[in-house]
């Protein structure tokens, strides 16, 4: 399997019908599609071979049996942050985040591989490993100013075909305390980002009220989303969950509002606990997780309370963490390890964190496998939900907005025949 399909967007098929695909919930069908969308979905009926309408048309694709999904969407990651692309960067310790911070910044120049380069190489994976979405902050600070903004809009434009992208313009090196951050973060929406993001507005900034008045008031002006790093840790941490529920309730921006990390909610009482999921619940505030070794969020418990739970993949090899895959199947794995995920119920679970749940955090229209909705949709070789999230499995098929973008199978295809992806699994 290509890890990096490189499809240019003029020799992209179009499948009119996938037959023989496993849904999640276990029925098997042929799913037809047009312009983009999904047309039907009906039973599969096994066909004499050689001339049926689902059988060898052109446009058709047998998936004999594999589990169909909706795209995988990677709810958090940082596209401008990636080393992919330039040479392997071992690891540099620092002892703080503020240390963490200035490393970066100083890498930033050594590297020498521009953003672009560094973000395409990323989203390749990203596009052949099933993911039709992504949500990526990019830094937004007084030295790289709008730079990386404008680069990774460019890469936007380029993946228009393959690979949706959300941009939020993220204040990495704090609000309140970098001068001229806010004025950055304002022009960085006025160009283009879809959401403000933030940071520790505690810890970091040590202005609570100071950070969000910015973040909400921006957000406001532009009708943005909104998506804050939060990284503070026990009631500093549920404090300011409780806060950011307040003002996104009371400002009426139910569902456009996530909180990515929120670890305090890994590692506060049940009774403080269940009243910050409660205020997140009843706000409309989505939190993300990518599943960390370290104050793990209790994801059923916040589910049973309401709380809308996400998954991204956040760092992929860069100068934070050295790891990652862009996989959000492997992602689901390790947010099924590190929460305790055993039962084919809790399974399907950490599966509608990379898909549904994420999808509806991300406030994607049209989303989902059914009649009327965009034909983003990825096969897998699993024979169910369950199984895709215990092995992460290959991917053996990538459609976005109907058409074909990995993993390039069809570069094997017999022209004018049935595509058969049974020699893959
Ligand atoms: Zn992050």
């Amino acid at each position: 399997m290509s890890q990096h399909a490189d499809t240019p967007s003029s020799t992209l098929s179009a499948p009119t019908v996938l037959v023989d695909a496993t849904l999640a919930d276990g029925r098997r069908v042929d799913v037809f599609l047009g312009d983009g969308r999904i047309t039907a979905v009906e039973d599969h009926r096994s066909e004499p071979s050689g001339d049926s309408r689902t059988g060898c048309d052109a446009g058709a694709v047998r998936l004999d049996g594999a589990l169909l999904l909706p795209a995988l969407v990677d709810g958090h990651a940082h596209l401008d942050k990636t080393l992919l692309g330039a040479p392997w960067q071992p690891h540099r310790a620092t002892a703080t985040l503020r240390e963490q911070i200035a490393d970066e910044r100083a890498l930033r120049k050594e590297i020498g591989v521009p953003v672009a380069d560094r973000a395409t190489a990323l989203a390749e994976r990203m596009v052949a490993l099933g993911t039709g979405h992504v949500r990526s902050h990019v830094d937004i600070d007084p030295d790289v100013r709008l730079e990386s903004l404008h680069e990774l809009l460019g890469v936007r434009e380029r993946f228009r075909d393959r690979l949706g992208i959300q941009l939020v313009a993220f204040p990495q090196s704090g609000v309140v305390t970098e001068p001229g951050v806010a004025d950055l973060l304002d022009a960085a929406l006025a160009e283009g980002a879809d959401l403000i993001g933030g940071l520790d507005p505690a810890g970091f900034d040590g202005d609570v009220n100071g950070q969000l008045d910015i973040v909400f008031r921006l957000a406001e002006r532009h009708g943005a989303g909104i998506d804050i790093h939060l990284h503070d840790g026990g009631e500093t941490g549920t404090f300011q969950l409780r806060a950011i529920a307040e003002r996104t309730a009371s400002l009426g921006l139910g569902g456009t509002v996530a909180v990515s990390h929120a670890y305090a909610l890994g590692d506060v009482d049940d009774a403080e606990l269940d009243r910050t999921a409660d205020a997140l619940a009843a706000a409309g505030v989505a939190i993300m997780t990518n599943g960390p070794r370290h104050s793990m969020l209790p994801v059923l418990r916040l589910r049973d309370r309401g709380v809308r739970v996400f998954a991204g993949s956040d760092n992929i090899r860069d100068s934070w963490w050295p790891y990652g895959t862009a996989d959000m199947l492997e992602r689901a794995t390790i947010i099924g390890l590190q929460g305790g995920l055993m039962s084919d119920d809790e399974l399907r679970y950490a599966a509608s964190l990379v898909t549904d749940d994420a999808a509806a955090a991300l406030g994607l229209s049209d989303y989902g496998l059914a009649p009327g909705r965009r034909a983003d949709l990825v096969a897998v070789a699993a024979g169910g939900v369950p199984e895709a999230v215990a092995a992460h499995p290959q991917r053996l098929l990538v459609l976005h907005d109907g058409r074909i973008v990995g993993p390039a199978p069809h570069a094997a295809a017999p022209s004018g025949g049935a595509l058969d992806l049974r020699g893959e699994r």
